[in-house]
């Protein structure tokens, strides 16, 4: 047996307010005169948020159009266009959502490191360290503040850039920036965060690390989703604090069924990560029924709507395409059903689940 030695992020600060400490963080980390890179999502473009982003001399906000999400191509783009126009720069700072959490973790590992994004796809490819790099969510749920992977689109799978050298250098967690996010966002996020735990808790790869993080995050996501009365600052503070445990839960376990099925959703239909998990969540009874039903029930109660139907009328060559990616992600599969998945999950049976969805 051969445990696993992971990264973690450097430095964390939470706390409300604390986005007003990043000058302090940052000023220890630039080197000379090379320019601080803020990637910060485009929704935040005019508002508030960005006239408190603490600029010195050549540092630049960029915004990141997280209209779909992250593609190698993107990438390799924002990093070229950083070495033409700066050489070297001092680190990069991502502002925003996962797509944007993770565009900034991509864009700082190919600062340098040779070729194109999509040659590091996989597991432990990358070479060299990225550049210094700062995470600061604007939304919960995801973990990928403090995972070890950025998850890209590229031009024949989606797959993170899985290394030591991914995780951020520092994460700011300032929960009152997440403080507007529109209900049905916050909460397809925030349903991530809640499928991390249930196919954390539920597989078969837990350990007491795992445990500990998943037993913690689930909790929080209750109390978040299924309490009473209105949304208040304290929801907002628990939800980032579950997003940042169960990260920490798969971190040394792995999701399953809902986010295995989910990818296949993603790569043919371009199905966002949140809402697909949601999708699929919704028919997964037989894998993990408490967890669904707890589901429906934050579902009812929150009034959201998860659509259905979405594969109607695919045909048989896209249903295969689906099927291929989802079976393609063995270690997803492996911590849902065990050893013998193969034997479990059949392509008849993913197809006749694609196609209720
Ligand atoms: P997102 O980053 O894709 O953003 C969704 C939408 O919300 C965007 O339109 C964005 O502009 C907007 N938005 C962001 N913050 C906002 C705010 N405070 N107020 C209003 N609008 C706001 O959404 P997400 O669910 O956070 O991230 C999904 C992405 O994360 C996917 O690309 C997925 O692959 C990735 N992901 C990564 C990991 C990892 O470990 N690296 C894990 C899970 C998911
Ligand atoms: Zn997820």
């Amino acid at each position: 047996m051969k445990f696993r030695n992971f990264k973690m992020v450097g430095y964390v600060v939470f706390g409300r307010g604390s986005f007003d400490q990043l000058d302090e963080i940052l000023a220890p980390n630039r080197k000379g005169d090379a320019p601080m890179i803020f990637l910060v999502d485009h929704f935040f473009e005019g508002k508030e948020l960005v006239n408190r982003i603490p600029l010195r001399g050549r540092d630049k906000v960029i915004y990141a159009d997280v209209t779909y999400e992250p593609k190698t191509s993107q990438v390799d783009k924002l990093a070229d266009q950083l070495k033409q126009e700066f050489g070297t720069i001092s680190g990069i700072v991502g502002i925003g959502g996962g797509s944007t959490m993770d565009l900034a973790k991509a864009v700082s590992l190919m600062m340098n490191n040779p070729g194109s994004s999509a040659d590091y796809q996989g597991w432990d490819l990358v070479k060299y360290p990225g550049v210094y790099k700062a995470g600061i969510p604007t939304l919960s749920g995801t973990g990928a503040e403090v995972s070890r992977t950025c998850v890209l689109t590229g031009p024949t799978r989606k797959l993170g850039m899985n290394s030591d050298f991914t995780p951020f250098d520092q994460i700011v967690l300032d929960p009152a920036l997440t403080t507007n996010a529109p209900r049905n966002q916050r909460f397809y996020t925030g349903m991530d965060c809640y499928i991390h735990c249930i196919e954390s808790l539920e597989g078969t790869f837990l350990n007491e690390f795992s445990k500990s993080y998943g037993e913690k995050a689930l909790q929080l996501c209750q109390e978040v989703f299924l309490g009473d009365g209105e949304w208040t600052d304290a929801h907002d503070d628990k939800l980032m604090m579950a997003s940042y445990a169960g990260g920490m839960s798969i971190a040394y376990s792995q999701v399953g069924v809902a986010h295995a099925v989910s990818y296949g959703l993603s790569y043919l239909l371009g199905t966002k990560h949140g809402i697909g998990n949601c999708i699929v969540m919704n028919h997964l009874e037989e894998y993990y029924p408490a967890g669904v039903a707890e589901f429906k029930r934050m579902v009812e109660k929150n009034q959201i709507d998860i659509p259905v139907g979405i594969c109607k009328g695919l045909t048989d060559e896209q249903f295969d395409t689906m099927i291929n990616v989802s079976l393609g992600m063995k270690p997803l599969w492996e911590n849902a059903l065990g050893k013998d998945w193969e034997k479990i999950m059949t392509r008849e049976k993913l197809r006749a689940l694609y196609e209720r969805l």
